[in-house]
């Protein structure tokens, strides 16, 4: 059994499902966006807010406005979400933005809200790769936007790049991130494109670029950002000092956090719950009172820590471990960590085990291998 479930920091993840269009690759849950849709899904959060209200709420350290598209709410939508929340006084509450929509007026509003973090989908400084990804915003505005939302005082922005695209290579990463970095951002969140069989683009599968180029690409990508003075602190996450994600931390951690909305997934007091991803199944789940239902097994819960867990660079604890679930990390695994030691891809400092550089791009097969 997992020890001191109440003591753990809590966040909150709200899903704002809406699109202005569907980008090939992507496949979360989402949908065109309409006013009306809108309007009669944020009263659905509104009913699910005030349900967490009543069950009661402890204080939280972290909001996260993810989608789709959460810059589609209105500022006054987005305070009215927060509003009555228990929020700790340095909580961080981040919302996601596209591009696109980045004007005076939308961050002079925004920065009249709570909202002290954004995270805009920026994915590439190539046209030819926005325009590849279906993304609508050019690279060449980009520089303007970031500092409108400077001028209104957001001083806590992350970029969204992605790389790994059909055709691409070493040359082409630098010319799609470089600029990036020029960018005044405080926080990089670097993912390989994958495109899934049944998506749009499922047909350029086989122009992706191979594995060897693919690791070549992301051991650039580290090398470029971490010169740029970033520091990496998860396979995918780099920040400047003292900007790490302190929301995506928590998952990472394996602490608590809520979830609002159609297809969101928390974790909360040990149990995993998800949310149905449609917009008739989540508004039966709200008229029933069941927040939490469809709740994973306890028994997921180590696989889930170490999973995530061994995503940071600065590993799992082994004491830690010990004390969260009463069990030594090492009883049953030593094997395979001696294996894993011996390829080079895990780092045992006797206090915590971590992926060692060359692990970094195979993180999944070999954190599989200790589950
Ligand atoms: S804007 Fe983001 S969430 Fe919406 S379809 Fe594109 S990638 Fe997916």
């Amino acid at each position: 059994m997992e020890q001191d479930l109440q003591a753990r920091p809590l966040g909150l993840y709200i899903h704002i499902p809406w699109c202005l269009s569907h980008c090939g690759y992507c496949n979360f849950f989402t949908q065109a966006y309409s006013r009306k849709a809108s309007d009669d899904y944020f009263r659905l959060l509104i009913s699910e807010k005030n349900a967490s209200l009543e069950r009661g709420l402890r204080q939280l350290c972290t909001v996260y406005f993810g989608g789709g598209t959460p810059s589609l709410l209105s500022a006054q939508q987005i305070s009215e979400l927060l509003s009555g929340l228990p929020l700790a006084p340095d909580a961080e509450i981040t919302l996601e933005v596209n591009p696109i929509q980045i004007t005076d007026r939308f961050a002079d509003e925004l920065h009249r809200t709570p909202v002290n973090r954004l995270s805009l989908g920026i994915q590439s400084m190539r046209d030819e790769e926005l325009d590849y990804l279906q993304r609508k915003h050019r690279a060449a505005n980009l520089p303007a936007k970031v500092k409108l939302l400077q001028e209104a005082g957001f001083h806590n922005i992350s970029g969204d790049y992605i790389y790994g695209l059909p055709h691409s290579n070493a040359e082409s990463l630098k010319m799609a991130l470089q600029p990036l970095l020029d960018l005044p951002l405080q926080h990089i969140s670097c993912y390989l494109l994958e495109i899934a069989e049944d998506s749009a683009l499922a047909k350029d599968i086989p122009l992706l670029p191979s594995d060897e180029d693919l690791a070549e690409q992301y051991y650039l990508m580290r090398r470029l950002v971490s010169e740029a003075g970033f520091e990496q602190y998860e396979v995918s996450n780099f920040a400047r000092s003292g900007y790490a994600s302190r929301h995506n931390l928590l998952y990472w951690q394996g602490d608590d956090c809520l979830a609002w909305g159609a297809s969101a997934c928390g974790y909360y007091e040990g149990y995993r719950y998800c949310h149905p991803a449609d917009m008739a199944g989540y508004a039966q789940r709200l008229e029933c009172g069941d927040l939490f239902a469809v709740q994973d097994p306890q028994a997921a819960a180590i696989p889930d820590y170490i999973m995530m867990r061994m995503r940071l660079t600065q590993g799992l604890s082994l004491a830690e471990f010990q004390s969260r679930f009463s069990q030594d990390f090492r009883a049953g695994r030593q094997a395979k960590l001696d294996r894993l030691l011996q390829l080079g891809l895990i780092i045992d400092d006797g206090q915590s085990i971590s992926l060692a550089e060359a692990a970094l791009f195979i993180s999944n097969a070999v954190i599989g291998e200790l589950i």
